[in-house]
């Protein structure tokens, strides 16, 4: 076995498929049907630069599972993508869509490359030939892309738009996330940290803790991290003590106002060196005394270095795989009531499928109502979670995954196999 920093997130995706399939007395055909994706692509592409050169990325698009409906998940732009890490976001988003009960499989794609580095036109022609070169896998009933890590409405327009001209015609149902001017859904932009905020608020009930003053760390500053802050902010009058994004970490124990951090963070690149905070190390935020901490960056932050130092009564993983599986243990015994990634960060996806939806009908409905059926969705995750947690006796992460896998299982038993 690696060392957790350095572990393969496809292995840490499988161990804990292996133990909710252990749980349930699987049996071998449907678990080995599970266990690899279904469909891999690498796509080596040229994108030409700023300075004229050519430059040839690598991209993917892996659909892990798609015996509950098309394949759905984001596209994420970062330095460390590689197939195994596309792999694990795939499969993730598998049980992510089974246990929030949406009609879709799992699929995540990225390119490899440091979108900090990259001109906006050379991002677009990155993502103009990216979309056209895995054009031929996705589409509105096969695949549909979403935002991820550093990827946006933006992205998700040139997609659309380079997609739609191959075929002549307008197809907005291909991408999820997209701007409103072309059919993207009010409240996608707010949902993952809207739902996740939704799974912190059923998580204090059980807990008897009010979110009231509450002590919030933030660990990963961007779409989820922000907006989860200045919700917990605004509607629940939570105080956010430490934010970090990926060039430090800031703390106040009076609490600080996400809006002004953003703002800071928007002017200057980073939080770091907010007037109103001191400056702590990324590891020392980890381990803040607090009543909900969130991961919302990337995966391999909560190890089994760290897990027996973390403080927080509640984590709430906005960000996918930000624990590994020998981690859950510790935490568990501690105590801390882990809203897994797979529950606490669907509320993104959830709100895909109602974009999609609205896609599909050209009917679109109004953002009050699609917070309301996103607060019912999660609302009755949450709780299936929790029963699944007490039917089991295991925590929320092996109960997300039990859920998750015998939804997936039945799915595959009841079509059986071609031809
Ligand atoms: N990238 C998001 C996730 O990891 C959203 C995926 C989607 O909306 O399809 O859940």
């Amino acid at each position: 076995m690696q060392s957790d920093q350095t572990m393969n997130p496809f292995q840490m995706a499988l161990a804990n498929f292996e133990i909710a399939a252990d749980t349930l007395g699987l049996d071998n055909n449907i678990r080995e049907r599970i266990r690899l994706p279904e469909r891999e692509l690498i796509v080596n592409f040229p994108v030409k630069l700023r300075d004229g050169r050519i430059k040839v990325f690598t991209g993917y698009r892996v659909q892990h599972n798609t015996a509950r409906g098309p394949a759905k998940g984001g596209l994420r732009y970062h330095p460390n993508v590689n197939l195994d890490e596309v792999r694990a976001l795939a499969s993730w988003m598998t049980w992510k869509n089974a246990v929030v009960g949406i009609p879709f499989g799992g699929g995540k794609g990225g390119v490899t490359c440091n979108p900090k580095e990259m001109t906006t036109e050379e991002l677009q022609n990155l993502t103009r030939r990216f979309a056209q070169e895995i054009s031929i896998m996705i589409g509105p009933e096969r695949d549909i892309p979403a935002p991820d890590v550093y990827t946006n409405a933006q992205t998700m327009a040139w997609i659309m738009d380079t997609y739609s001209m191959a075929r002549g015609y307008c197809v907005p149902g291909v991408v999820t996330g997209k701007p409103l001017s072309i059919g993207g859904s009010a409240g996608r932009n707010e949902a993952t940290a809207r739902g996740c905020v939704y799974t912190i608020a059923e998580a204090a009930k059980v807990k008897k803790m009010p979110l009231k003053n509450a002590r919030i760390v933030v660990q990963g500053f961007g779409n989820a991290g922000s907006i989860a802050a200045k919700l917990l902010f605004d509607d629940h009058q939570s105080r956010i003590i430490a934010i970090s994004d990926s060039r430090g970490a800031i703390f106040n124990s009076k609490g600080m106002n996400p809006h002004s951090v953003l703002l800071y963070k928007s002017q200057h690149g980073s939080v770091k060196g907010y007037p109103e905070a001191e400056e702590i190390s990324p590891e020392e935020l980890l381990t803040l005394e607090c009543e909900v901490l969130i991961p919302a960056a990337l995966e391999n932050v909560i190890t089994t270095e760290n897990a027996g130092r973390l403080n927080a009564k509640i984590i709430a993983e906005a960000a996918n795989g930000p624990t590994v599986p020998e981690a859950d243990a510790i935490l568990d015994e501690r105590g801390i009531m882990v809203l897994p990634d797979i529950l606490a960060n669907a509320g993104g996806v959830t709100v895909s499928y109602f974009e999609w939806v609205q896609d599909n009908y050209s009917f679109f409905w109004k953002e009050h109502d699609i917070n309301e059926r996103l607060r019912e969705v999660m609302v009755s995750a949450f709780k299936a979670v929790l029963e699944t947690a007490k039917k089991y006796d295991v925590h929320m992460r092996r109960a997300a995954y039990v859920l998750a896998v015998d939804r997936v299982a039945e799915a595959i038993r009841v079509r059986g196999i071609y031809p």
